[in-house]
């Protein structure tokens, strides 16, 4: 009923031809889109190259933006707004990355107002949650993953929830090569949609995606993938190898 959804997040790694080379090579293999949807976030430099290259070869794969101001419009130096983005391809922004929240010091307040402008303009959002080590440790991650996520849906309403995909990224599984144990992961996922369940109804809960991010590779995505509530993975190092976000994507095979 949830279709499996896999994005890669390329963060700030490959120049524009580095990222059309890329998603090239995603399309010259025969994706199976039905069974698995697919997404990938490319630089804004390269968003409009990659955008465009995918349109020209009909393929059903999702663009994300990696953030978006906002703002809507005016003096902001280096900003990048939602029209922006989504001119330039972007069916997506992924929102409250880890690294966002923490290198660029994003509130949960200011993550808040960026999803309620990307949805209310119709751009599609990946909201990150996710505890660090110390707070797992002292056993409130569950506590912490869920304020983050009222925090960053709150006047979200359940017409728009549709739009949302929440993806679980424990921060010290982050690029550490430390994944959370599919049992770990599947724990929180469930506790997510019982928190979404509160919020927006089972109907409206039981159709949002939950991925999980963190160290995602070819050798640990097919036992993550079998858990109940584990809807898909973005996956941000291995998304930088054609050959292994490939043998991601086809996780099922
Ligand atoms: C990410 O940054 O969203 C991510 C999950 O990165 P990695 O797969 O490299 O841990």
């Amino acid at each position: 009923m949830r279709k499996p959804l896999i994005y890669g997040n390329w963060k700030m790694n490959l120049d524009v031809k580095q990222s059309d080379d890329l998603v090239r090579s995603l399309l010259a293999v025969k994706l199976e889109h039905n069974v698995v949807e697919v997404g990938v976030a490319p630089d804004f430099c390269s968003l409009s190259t990659v955008a465009k290259t995918i349109r020209d070869m009909g393929a059903p794969i999702s663009v994300a933006a990696q953030n978006i101001s906002q703002h809507e419009k005016g003096a902001f130096t280096g900003e990048v707004n939602v029209d922006m983005a989504m001119t330039a391809g972007a069916d997506t922004v992924i929102l409250g990355h880890s690294e966002r929240r923490t290198v660029f010091g994003e509130s949960d307040e200011l993550i808040n107002e960026k999803v309620r402008l990307a949805l209310r303009c119709r751009l599609n959002v990946i909201l990150c949650v996710g505890e660090i080590l110390g707070e797992r440790e002292a056993g409130v991650h569950t506590e912490k993953v869920l304020y983050q996520l009222g925090m960053g849906l709150k006047g979200v309403t359940t017409d728009r929830v549709g739009n949302v995909v929440v993806a679980y990224e424990p921060v010290w599984a982050i690029g550490t090569g430390k994944t959370a144990t599919p049992a770990d992961a599947e724990e929180m996922h469930a506790a997510i949609r019982k928190f979404l369940s509160r919020l927006y109804g089972p109907v409206v809960a039981n159709k949002i995606r939950i991925l999980y991010g963190g160290s995602v590779k070819p050798d640990n995505i097919g036992a993550l993938m079998l858990r109940e509530n584990v809807d898909g993975a973005l996956v941000g190092g291995a998304s930088l190898n054609a050959d292994d976000f490939i043998k991601i994507i086809n996780y099922y095979k």
